[in-house]
């Protein structure tokens, strides 16, 4: 069935999926939604004996429709290949009745690889050979900022800038991307916050003279955040894999619900898993893990989405958000395409701070989703108890959707925790989560105690960076980030 794309806010202006994936966001600030989504469904009794590519392959080329078979499969071989240290992608592990779903066996050991080893090569395909050469722009408070780099280093007619708060990131997410190969990437760190970085990026996709003075070059910006349509698609795969391995270990009967717990910040990862339900997949409860930043937890409770409190610095950085972008999707479902309530309702977010969906969509909502919150201190103590009582090392994005997902009841249910980070991303949160000191030691020393203390080897991915030749040393302020990206598009593309 073919697919068309619009705007969470317009029912006109169709655009296909490669349209969608190359624009990111639709130009009236809306989300890209199809109505055909579920209207063809999985071919259920056919998942179990198939491969992870396999799944992918049906997924893509069911919600990205124009995208020939062989384009897709091209996609998805290169994707998922070797550098995934698993042929199983994103296998499924018990963790005491329940299942972990590893989603960190990428390059960069975050769940966001499996989206954005995909979308690079979405945009190569999408993109019209004789066209503009797509610049990358993004900012980064860490982890997307290294999985954008790895993704697109290397792929054709595509660059990347990054840009971090210098001296905000870790010892390791700053190696992470200042020892990236490859001759279409740009890294720099900006004197400022993570806010500044974002709010100068904004300005940037607004600047019409840059635009102008790139286009000359044949240049175009992009952007590879989590609202484009090419991140959210490759998120649904894992939830059709692990439910197939599941199926496989004897866990489940071939059409048995199964819930998912998810921790989240933007929205998308547990969104992705209402699309695999919305395409048949048994799913039946969707748990919302949120950390103190639980601004997901009282909409989930109240109807009321709001955003005006103070934003929280926590142990699960990656879920620090007041603002769930992709959660406009959701409300475009839920409305059954009412694109005017979901202008009304953003229009709201934006000028007073919240809205307010009512009861009877909030009950409707209930149907699918759960909630509930983590603080640091309950993170800790469940990255602590996991370990002792599982023997499982699980960070502390993973040990809030695990702190949340236990105080539910399973009512003989499967249930999956989504583990979206490795532990030793976070090292020295995790290892004083085990009660050890850190003291004033640095992210490699927390690396190496961690390792003595549990045994469990680090990834050589984040082992070996300490040896890694830096490539990357630009620095600017502000103010100077237009002319570092015009002088990054002039070197890559020259
Ligand atoms: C991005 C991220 C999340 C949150 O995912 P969303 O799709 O934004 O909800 C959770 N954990 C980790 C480690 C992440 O990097």
């Amino acid at each position: 069935m073919e697919m068309f794309y619009h705007s969470t806010r317009d029912v006109n202006n169709f655009v296909t999926s490669k349209q969608a994936i190359l624009t990111g966001i639709a130009p009236d600030g809306g989300l890209y939604v199809s109505d055909e989504l579920g209207k063809e469904q999985l071919d259920l009794a056919a998942l179990p004996a198939q491969t992870y590519h396999e799944h992918a392959r049906a997924v893509l080329g069911m919600l990205l429709s124009d995208y020939t078979s062989e384009e897709i499969a091209s996609c998805v071989a290169g994707a998922y290949a070797d550098n995934f240290d698993t042929p199983d992608v994103t296998p499924v592990t018990p963790l005491g009745s329940d299942w972990l779903l590893e989603l960190y066996h990428g390059p960069t050991c975050a769940f966001k690889d499996v989206a954005l080893q995909m979308l690079p090569r979405l945009m190569s395909v999408a993109r019209d050979p004789e066209g503009d050469r797509i610049m990358i722009v993004t900012a980064t408070s860490g982890d997307t900022g290294k999985a954008a780099l790895a993704g697109f280093a290397g792929v054709d007619g595509c660059g990347v800038t990054v840009f971090y708060p210098e001296g905000k990131v870790s010892d390791i997410q700053h190696l992470q991307m200042a020892t990236q190969e490859g001759r279409n990437v740009a890294v720099c760190g900006v004197k400022g916050t993570f806010d500044d970085c974002q709010t100068e990026v904004k300005n940037i996709f607004a600047d019409k003279g840059l635009a102008a003075r790139l286009a000359e070059h044949n240049v175009a910006l992009s952007s590879a955040n989590s609202i484009n349509v090419g991140r959210l698609v490759p998120q649904v795969v894992y939830y059709v894999d692990a439910y197939a391995q599941l199926v496989r270990r004897g866990a489940i009967k071939l059409g048995d619900p199964v819930d998912f717990c998810v921790p989240t910040g933007n929205f998308g990862d547990v969104l992705a898993g209402y699309y695999a339900k919305l395409l048949g997949l048994p799913v039946g409860k969707l748990i919302v893990a949120s950390n103190s930043n639980k601004v997901l937890t009282d909409f989930l409770e109240t109807g009321i989405y709001d955003r005006r409190r103070p934003f929280m610095k926590t142990i699960s950085p990656s879920m620090d958000i007041l603002v769930s972008s992709n959660l406009e999707r959701m409300l475009y479902y839920l409305t059954e395409g009412d694109t005017q309530q979901v202008s009304a309702w953003m229009s709201d977010l934006n000028q007073k701070g919240f809205y307010n969906i009512g009861e009877d969509y909030l009950a409707k909502l209930r149907q699918t989703f759960e909630c509930g919150y983590a603080t640091d201190k309950e993170t800790k103590a469940t990255i602590r108890t996991t370990w002792e009582q599982e023997g499982k090392l699980i960070d502390t994005h993973t040990a809030v959707a695990k702190t949340v997902l236990d105080r539910f009841d399973s009512q003989g249910r499967a249930r999956v925790c989504l583990s979206t980070a490795n532990a030793y991303k976070f090292s020295s949160d995790v290892l004083d989560a085990l009660g050890e000191r850190t003291g004033n030691m640095d992210d490699f020393a927390c690396m190496d105690e961690l390792q003595d203390v549990t045994g469990v080897p680090a990834p050589p991915q984040l082992s070996g960076l300490r040896s890694a030749a830096i490539l990357h040393d630009s620095t600017c302020q502000r103010s100077s980030m237009t002319y570092f990206v015009e002088k990054s598009a002039k070197r890559i593309f020259r």
